[in-house]
């Protein structure tokens, strides 16, 4: 039944010989559309959108290799097997030409008509199940851009009632500090603090959703500026040292660079300096360390995130930058997170055509490498990011937000 409905499209000068290939084929059920020149196959392809094109090489006007070319080249019929047929052109080298060309098979005439049925089927079936793939392909991106929209939507949406319970938060935090009955005023402080560390959590689930979103859908930005990149790590190494101090362990923060400036997006070195000590932080348990060092290799700029931490077992180092993917440790009970941050971690490095390893030993440590190459954009002026420990107050409670104080 189906078989009626497949075109092919049979292109030959000789009208004798394009008569024998259209009475076989039709005699075996398929609809034939015929086209004498390459100009008019070329045409004919383009409208009628054949399911095969039987191309014979020896055209008078386009040769058939040049027709070939042009159909596979061409998006509206680049998807169209063909099959090339010669008389003339019948060298193991004009076959290879043929195929070179773009031709999904050659044959050599005479052909016997069983030879081109079995042939003709047999491409058929494959243009048939690539058709099918294509289709489903397309459904399944649009499933996949109807997801990521709706995901961006909501994400956007939900931002904004977090952000007025953190303004009420900050009110309810100014009457607190009026009441003189202790007690009654620790309770709600404690309260107070929960249901704003919590917030914290959510504003960066979204953030974190947010930018997968971004990056899935192709949106996701890179603004590079000329910015001194030792100032910008070390400054957000300051600004959450009395936070890890206060959790007993050592905050190192060392190099032998004065400066370096490179182009880089500093929102995004941020994300990806905050994300590595907060994780840094939440497997180091009291009485570890974490050293932060930068230095410079050759053409590349080196930061390492050092820790004695519960360390990460080999099975899972690769893993870890994979979406969503948390390693269960009965250690890290004291603390919570979605497995999106080393995935973003990763995706940031790479927008700045850099590379993330990990090292480790497990029950010892884990050291994040980060290497960047160092960039100038010229004509860009260099910018001086206001990086003060205070701009980075509110970004640190956010980033630090799945760890407890
Ligand atoms: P999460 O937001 O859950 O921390 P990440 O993508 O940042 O997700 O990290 C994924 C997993 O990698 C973590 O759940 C943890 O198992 C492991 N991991 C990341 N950093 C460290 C580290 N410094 N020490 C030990 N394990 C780590």
């Amino acid at each position: 039944m189906e078989q009626r409905q497949i075109k092919i499209l049979n292109v030959d000068d000789d009208a004798t010989n394009r008569y024998i290939l259209t009475k076989i084929l039709s005699k075996a059920g398929y609809e034939i559309q015929e086209a004498a020149s390459g100009k008019e196959a070329l045409k004919k392809a383009e409208i009628d959108q054949p399911n095969l094109i039987i191309l014979d090489v020896n055209l008078p006007d386009i040769n058939g290799y040049e027709v070939c070319q042009q159909l596979k080249s061409n998006p509206a019929t680049s998807v169209i097997p063909i099959l090339s047929i010669s008389s003339h052109y019948t060298r193991n080298e004009d076959w290879v030409r043929g195929l070179e060309c773009g031709a999904d098979n050659y044959l050599i005439k005479p052909i016997e008509s069983h030879v081109l049925l079995a042939i003709v089927q047999s491409m058929l079936r494959i243009e048939s199940t690539e058709r099918k793939l294509r289709i489903a392909l397309k459904e399944a991106e649009a499933v996949n851009n109807v997801k990521t929209q709706f995901l961006a939507n909501v994400s956007h949406e939900l931002r904004t009632p977090i952000n007025v319970i953190l303004s009420a938060l900050h009110m309810t935090n100014i009457i607190i500090d009026e009441i003189d009955l202790l007690h009654i005023k620790r309770k709600l402080s404690q309260y107070n603090g929960m249901m704003k560390q919590n917030s914290y959590r959510l504003i960066r689930l979204i953030n974190n959703l947010i930018d997968i979103t971004k990056i899935d859908s192709g949106f996701m930005t890179m603004s590079r500026v000329n910015v001194d990149i030792v100032r910008i790590v070390e400054d957000i190494t300051l600004s959450i040292a009395s936070f890890v101090e206060n959790k007993q362990i050592e905050l190192i923060f060392d190099t032998d660079l004065n400066e370096r400036v490179t182009a880089c997006d500093p929102d995004k070195i941020e994300r990806i300096i905050f994300n590595l000590l907060s994780n840094a932080t939440k497997f180091t348990g009291a009485g570890g360390r974490i050293n932060v060092n930068m230095f410079e290799d050759g053409e590349n700029i080196t930061i390492s995130v050092k820790d004695t931490g519960i360390g990460i077992a080999e099975e899972n180092r690769r893993k870890i930058f994979h979406r969503f993917l948390q390693v269960d440790d009965t250690l890290h009970r004291n603390s919570e997170g979605s497995g999106i941050g080393l995935s973003l971690v990763k995706a940031f490095v790479e927008m700045h055509d850099g590379e993330i390893s990990v090292e480790s030993a497990y029950g010892q440590g884990s050291t994040f490498i980060i290497k960047l190459p160092i960039i100038v954009v010229e004509e860009a002026e260099e910018v001086n990011v206001d990086h003060s420990s205070s701009n980075y107050i509110d970004r640190m409670y956010i980033e630090f937000s799945d760890i407890y104080a």
